[in-house]
């Protein structure tokens, strides 16, 4: 038994020293290679960073640093404005309308149809019914109060009734 256990501890040991040596030497070498490839890479990128983009329509200066493309030109990000409120949109999700950008607020807000009911725009189902527009939640019986919604619509429950809200 006592034998046995010599050998198994002499087999880790072996094992631990094979793994050690031999790939230590690469990594050294490996490393300092890529440290002067990364170097080189950064300068690079630098040099590239310094390239004018293009001018920005808005102040028609060149952009050098992060460019936004939108409405078919470029922008510096601090120059991408909504129309109405004239915040910087940037990099942001924005609404365009006849060439002009919009933030989402604003442009709901001009644009997006209201609803008959609460007089708030719409901005995401828009449900039609009796020439007006309205929220699917917003669109219910006179009667009982029941939200019709688009189920509703399509079974032609609204016909039913002359009037959709008091
Ligand atoms: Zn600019
Ligand atoms: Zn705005
Ligand atoms: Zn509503």
């Amino acid at each position: 038994m006592a034998h046995l256990c010599e050998m198994q501890s002499q087999v880790a040991v072996k094992a631990d020293t094979s793994k050690k040596h031999l790939p230590d030497k690469q990594d050294h070498k490996a490393s300092l290679d890529s440290m002067l490839g990364g170097l080189e890479q950064e300068l690079q990128d630098l040099g590239i960073a310094t390239v004018p983009k293009g001018h920005c329509v808005s102040c028609w200066k060149p952009i050098a640093g992060k460019v936004i493309h939108a409405l078919g030109q470029a922008w510096h990000p601090e120059h991408f404005v909504c129309a109405h409120c004239k915040r910087e949109i940037g990099s942001s999700p924005f609404f365009e309308r006849s060439g002009l950008a919009y933030c989402p607020k604003d442009y709901h807000h001009l644009f997006s149809p209201r609803c008959a009911y609460c007089g708030a725009p719409i901005l995401d189902k828009v449900l039609t019914a009796m020439n007006q527009t309205w929220h699917p939640e917003h669109f219910f019986c006179a009667h009982c109060g029941e939200v019709f919604g688009e189920e509703g619509m399509t079974q032609g429950a609204y016909k039913k009734t002359s009037r959709a809200f008091p």
